[in-house]
């Protein structure tokens, strides 16, 4: 059982030194027993309390790694049932199904849709993570041959999906490197699958045909030693399947369960055949709350929709996007191309960019750190102001790369010219559009 804060506070060195961020040792108490703050953040506590509070400072959704290296996915973790409430933590994966009795052109059709559905978007790559492999012809050599093929052909993680353990094990023997999801242990294979599981170090899905059954498999494969967990709750009815996720959530969380607290896989790839009502259905599981989503297919038109929804769900509301600060070349300036600064809102970035992109003008552009504000906002706030633009471009390293003084600042910061005359002495000021739209038009006019 998890400890109360009152408990936890016991433990805790009660200096109420602050160093922690809060208050006092009550305050930090109560945060972990919520699963708002994490014991790291106590530099104090004795080595002996900390191995009791271990259950206490664990995320009440286990976080769950698929895979390795660079593109292992990390599911679970999350502490809160609102995104408002603090933020979500870590995306679900969406995973491309691939079958065994499927044929070879089929396979390679979807192998590269894999890897070219990839998309940039404010500076970040969004994509498909893992591929599901299922085992439908009973044949363990065909199982093994496809998962070699999909591991030559991906960088995806992988889940290898067969109720029969020696099959399992035959695609285990071809991607154990990858640390591949095992789906699934059910009542009635768990004990080898949990064999598998732990020989490999690769985390295992339960199947289950109810919650109940959901907890009772977690249990067992807990006492085997087993803790990357991810759930099924064996739903396959749109309603049933949410209802379950909120449970599983909601009893993990609000309960503190911690048999089902677990991260979860869902399939709507088995709730529907109509490929845009099941892109729909993912939807659904994206807000509430799937840890893995496994699609019979997908093309741009279904996936891109699903990843950006994804992106606004799971980025942290208390903290905007922002561009790292530092000069970036458009087109391939050289020393005579136009200067432009902006703030680091990514959005302002990613619309100047694109303007001066298709401008056609090689230019510079400056991007200033305004703690993810925009232009007219940090404007506002103070930080996109002469004395603060005027040592970011000394310092920048801009006037290396230039031979000319010439600086373009946005329309809505114009009320800043003057100032910058005085931070910039040899720079020339020129004010530049309010609206991205006219950047264009206005670089067209640039004479050195
Ligand atoms: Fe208490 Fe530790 Fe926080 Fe200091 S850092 S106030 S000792 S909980």
């Amino acid at each position: 059982m998890p400890l109360t804060g009152i408990e936890i506070f016991k433990l805790l060195p009660k200096t109420n030194c602050k160093e922690c961020g809060v208050p006092t040792c009550l305050a930090f108490a109560m945060s972990l027993a919520t699963g708002k703050a994490e014991l790291s953040a106590c530099p104090h506590v004795s080595e002996e309390a900390k191995a009791q509070l271990q259950e206490a400072s664990a995320p009440p959704i286990r976080p769950v790694t698929i895979g390795v290296g660079d593109t292992a996915l990390k599911v679970g973790g999350e502490t809160v049932m609102f995104r408002h409430e603090k933020r979500f933590e870590n995306p679900p994966g969406i995973a491309l199904l691939i079958k065994d009795t499927m044929e070879d052109s089929e396979v390679n059709a979807r192998l590269e849709r894999f890897k070219q559905l990839q998309y940039e978007r404010v500076g970040l790559t969004l994509r498909p993570e893992l591929i599901a492999i299922k085992d439908e012809s009973g044949d363990a050599t065909k199982f093994e041959a496809l998962v070699n093929k999909v591991k030559q052909n991906s960088d995806g993680g992988i889940i290898l999906m067969s109720d029969n353990p020696d099959i399992l094990a035959a695609g285990v023997k071809a991607c154990a490197d990858r640390k591949p999801l095992l789906y699934a242990a059910t009542k009635d294979n768990l004990d080898s699958v949990a064999g598998l599981a732990k020989e490999n170090s690769c985390p295992v899905a339960a199947k289950a045909s109810s919650l109940d059954e959901a907890a009772d498999l977690t249990s067992r494969l807990t006492a085997a030693g087993i803790n990357d967990i991810v759930i099924d709750s064996g739903s396959r009815t749109v309603r049933q399947a949410f209802e379950d996720q909120v449970i599983i959530r909601s009893a993990a969380l609000t309960n503190k369960f911690r048999p089902l607290g677990f991260p979860t896989i869902t399939f709507p790839s088995e709730m529907t055949d109509n490929p845009m009502k099941e892109a729909v259905i993912a939807s659904m599981f994206v807000a509430k709350y799937g840890g893995i989503i496994v699609l019979s297919d997908f093309q741009g038109e279904s996936l891109f929709p699903l990843l950006v929804e994804r992106l606004n769900i799971y980025t942290d509301p208390q903290r905007p996007l922002a561009t790292t600060q530092g000069i970036y070349e458009i087109g391939g300036p050289d020393e005579n191309s136009p200067v432009l600064i902006t703030s680091n809102f990514s959005l302002t970035y990613f619309i100047v960019s694109g303007e001066i992109e298709s401008s056609k003008v090689p230019s510079w552009l400056l991007v200033m750190d305004t703690e993810g504000l925009s232009v007219m906002t940090s404007w506002a706030a103070g930080k996109f102001v002469a004395d603060a633009i005027g040592p970011f471009v000394k310092k920048s390293g801009i006037t290396d790369k230039v031979k000319h003084h010439k600086l373009i600042i946005p329309g809505y910061a114009a009320a800043e010219s003057g100032g910058l005359e005085e931070e910039l002495p040899d720079w020339e000021i020129l004010i530049g559009p309010r609206e991205g739209a006219l950047i264009p038009a206005y670089l067209k006019t640039w004479k050195q």
